[in-house]
């Protein structure tokens, strides 16, 4: 493992994380869509530092320059401002589609954007996969199981969602963009891999995110009431930002080709939630409840077998560990402001 800490590129000199030196021969050019977003930004960290060449596209709907400034003007490094809805052209051999807003605050704002996101962004992307023959990964959701009837969620469960509710452009939109990468990868004899990622958090989300970890963290450390939508019995299971990133590139480098959960099975009641981080955070703060929001799914666990099976992943990150480096990453943030 070689270390280049500093790289005079641009005529100045600059400190950029220590990246792996690879030959030309094993280093791989990856394509990350949505790469300036919460878990975009963290998976191209990790694919930098192992010596690969990245390109980010990213229309920066919700994602930031700020996440991934550490890699501006690095030479294995290229920031595309573009919009997946339209197609673009380019020579890679991987590509990780996330590009999509993700929570329901944003992805509701303009439900025909995030329906045109997933179909026409995923069919130009598996466009691009298609001629250039690189494998192709897509960041799908628990959120395709809906509300959903079975519980934990196995891969073989199809799901309960309402097509024409509140959510129904991210689940159905995401439903269709995994319908295309199968259609494209039986048809036109694609290497694919679906990702059912659940509930992930961490440092980097945006602070209008409006999803409820950082909601809660933000609220607390802010001193103000966390909002429990609902009575707080609904059910999530969080899984932290590392321990997915981990599973995206185990699964491209596997042989899954049937979708795969990724997420930490520890499920928590979203009022036993507040109160961890009310507990750990802030003890001052009360925890009010709101109304709850339409359609909003009442348990979700995955059921990891297949991705313990065919990625000899499982989670190895705590959820009290995630919360403690999320709390210190928004205090920073706040300090810093
Ligand atoms: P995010 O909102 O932080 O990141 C999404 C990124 O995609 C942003 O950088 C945004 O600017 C970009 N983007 C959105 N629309 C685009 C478009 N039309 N063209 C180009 N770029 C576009 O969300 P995230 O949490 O990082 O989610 C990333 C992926 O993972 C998404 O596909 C999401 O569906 C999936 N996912 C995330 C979670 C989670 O808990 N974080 C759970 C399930 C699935
Ligand atoms: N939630 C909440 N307060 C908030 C934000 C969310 O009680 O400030 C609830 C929300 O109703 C849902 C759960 O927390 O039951 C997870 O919501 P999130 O938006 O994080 O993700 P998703 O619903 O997509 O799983």
């Amino acid at each position: 493992d070689h270390e280049r800490r500093t790289i005079t590129y641009d005529g100045s000199l600059k400190k950029y994380p220590p990246v792996r030196l690879l030959r030309n021969c094993d280093r791989k050019r990856i394509l990350v869509t949505g790469g300036a977003g919460f878990v975009g930004s963290h998976l191209v960290d990790r694919l930098m530092i192992m010596g690969n060449e990245v390109v980010v596209l990213d229309n920066f709907f919700t994602g930031r320059k700020n996440n991934i400034e550490h890699w501006l003007g690095h030479p294995n490094f290229e920031l595309v401002r573009h919009d997946v809805v339209d197609p673009f052209m380019i020579e890679v051999d991987e590509i990780y589609h996330l590009a999509c807003p993700a929570s329901p605050p944003h992805y509701q704002y303009n439900p025909i954007k995030t329906v045109k996101t997933s179909v026409m962004g995923t069919i130009n992307m598996l466009g691009l996969a298609k001629r250039t023959k690189a494998k192709f990964l897509l960041t799908s959701t628990s959120e395709i199981y809906g509300d959903p009837k079975e519980h934990p969620q196995k891969e073989t469960y199809w799901g309960h969602v309402n097509p024409i509710g509140p959510r129904a452009c991210y689940d159905e939109g995401k439903r269709v963009a995994e319908t295309l990468t199968f259609a494209y990868a039986k048809q036109e004899k694609l290497d694919v891999r679906v990702a059912r990622i659940f509930n992930t958090f961490g440092p980097r989300m945006n602070e209008n995110d409006g999803r409820v970890v950082s909601n809660f963290i933000i609220q607390a450390l802010r001193g103000e009431d966390l909002t429990v939508y609902g009575e707080g019995d609904q059910t999530r299971s969080f899984q932290y930002i590392h321990d997915l990133v981990d599973g995206l590139i185990q699964l491209m480098h596997s042989k899954a080709h049937e979708p795969v959960n990724l997420g930490n099975p520890d499920e928590y009641t979203i009022m036993e939630f507040a109160e961890i981080i009310r507990d750990t955070v802030n003890k001052e703060v009360r925890i009010v409840n709101l109304p709850s929001t339409t359609d909003d799914p009442q348990r979700r666990r995955p059921d990891i077998t297949r991705a313990k099976t065919f990625l000899d992943w499982s989670p190895k990150f705590s959820v009290m560990q995630g919360i403690e480096e999320t709390v210190e990453y928004f205090s920073k943030l706040a300090n810093d402001l």
